[in-house]
């Protein structure tokens, strides 16, 4: 599968797993179970707000207080006092700014300025939206004014709040680009659930099962953000030892282990700092993502990776990491600016002073040995031993190669 779309995938699959889920969450549903349904909402913000706390995601914390709020909000629909319209509207602009907003803050936590004062952000449009739908039948003059008449479409929410909607959306999708954690897929199911139960908001049972739904699915995103935090490498964002570990004790009877070194590596880090051989390690992890074959990557350590190939022989394998090793070398890394050189740990300087080793092009190249689980190496750690050996014979033979074990 090309990167891009598996990315793209990754980026849509649980936006589409809690949409499904609702779907049919609403095909069960009996439309008159309103005041039992009307609690789970906030139950679910409860929990995930607790669990994003437990996590010291301010942000994320806020989301939940944001959804509560709009749920709070779209429950005084049904209230003789307030009127329906206004609280709609208010909740269908609201929302899509509300997580636009939170997403492209930085995280600063929750009880310091910065984080009260998007506390303040989040809570008062929502008491404003309650304000403003309290004295009235009719809907506040200045909300139909400006997006009433903009014809409500078929989901009862005006144009304008779908581009909104539309645009932080398009945010969202920008910074999975940059960041692809979890939580940003989060953000975009919490937004289009949250949107579409704004929209049904003539049910209650179904804005609630939406709202749920959401809550549901930004929970599963931190979790999942929690399991990439600990399993996966800070540098280069490739699976770290742990994940390996838990591959390799699963991994069944027939794989191959490549161990992947990178070639005269402490030079990097002598000649241009640790800061540009940090560069250079997450340029070769992104060679070595793009590798085929069914290849499982992963950054073992400091400058060594390790590659499994499950249900395959090393006959099979090798071509895949021939290409790996090909790639590397012919694609040179150019040194990016730095405005200042960087002290080393022990005092000295660099011997070139990377802000003029800026757009140098220098070449990587990495030797890599690789080992198939067989009778002679009955478990993983003698396949990798034997591996790592073929490592040693590929720098021995002069870098910049692949050498198979027993060769
Ligand atoms: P060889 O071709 O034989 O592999 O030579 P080498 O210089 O690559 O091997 P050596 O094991 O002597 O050096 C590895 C260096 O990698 C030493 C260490 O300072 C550096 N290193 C390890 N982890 C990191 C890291 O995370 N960032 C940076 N910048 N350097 C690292
Ligand atoms: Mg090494
Ligand atoms: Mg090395």
């Amino acid at each position: 599968m090309p990167p891009a779309l598996r990315r793209t995938l990754d980026f849509l699959a649980l936006p589409g797993a809690a949409l499904l889920a609702a779907l049919l969450f609403q095909e069960a549903a009996d439309p008159e179970w309103g005041n039992m349904f009307a609690a789970l909402p906030w139950l679910v913000c409860l929990a995930g707000g607790a669990l994003a706390w437990r996590f010291r995601i301010g942000n994320m914390v806020m989301v939940f207080v944001a959804l509560a709020a709009i749920h709070t909000v779209l429950e005084q629909t049904g209230r003789q006092t307030y009127t329906a319209d206004t609280l709609r509207l208010g909740a269908a602009w609201y929302w899509p700014i509300m997580i636009a907003y939170l997403a492209a803050m930085p995280e600063r936590g929750l009880f310091n300025r910065p984080g009260l004062e998007r506390v303040a952000f989040v809570v008062f449009p929502a008491l404003m939206i309650l304000a403003i739908a309290k004295p009235g039948t009719e809907t506040f003059w200045l909300l139909r004014a400006v997006v009433v008449d903009t014809n409500a479409t078929r989901l009862h929410l005006p144009d304008a709040a779908l581009l909104l909607t539309l645009i932080a959306a398009g945010c969202l999708l920008w910074q999975f680009h940059r960041r692809r954690t979890p939580i940003e897929t989060g953000l975009l199911a919490v937004l289009l659930l949250g949107v579409i139960g704004i929209a049904v908001g003539d049910s209650r049972v179904y804005r609630a099962i939406y709202f749920s739904t959401a809550g549901a699915a930004l929970i599963v995103a931190l979790i999942q953000n929690s399991y990439r935090v600990a399993f996966h490498d800070e540098l280069t964002g490739l699976p770290g030892r742990r994940a390996l570990k838990s591959l390799l004790n699963t991994v069944g009877d027939r794989y191959v282990i490549a161990m992947l070194d990178v070639d005269h590596f402490k030079k990097f880090n002598d000649t241009y700092g640790h800061d540009v051989g940090d560069q250079v390690l997450c340029r070769v992890g992104r060679v070595i993502a793009n590798v085929t074959g069914g290849g499982q990557y992963f950054r073992y350590g400091g400058e060594e990776f390790t590659v499994i190939f499950p249900n395959r022989s090393l006959r099979e394998a090798l071509p895949h990491l021939d290409a790996v090793c090909s790639a590397m070398a012919a694609t040179p890394f150019t040194v990016r600016s730095k405005d200042r050189p960087e002290v080393r740990p022990d005092g000295t300087m660099p011997i070139t002073d990377p802000s003029k080793a800026a757009g140098t092009q220098v070449t990587v190249t990495i030797s890599i040995g690789a080992a198939e689980k067989s009778l002679r190496y009955p478990d993983w750690e003698a396949v990798m031993k034997a591996a790592d050996q073929a490592l040693y014979k590929a720098k021995q033979a002069g870098r910049n190669r692949v050498m198979a074990d027993g060769s």
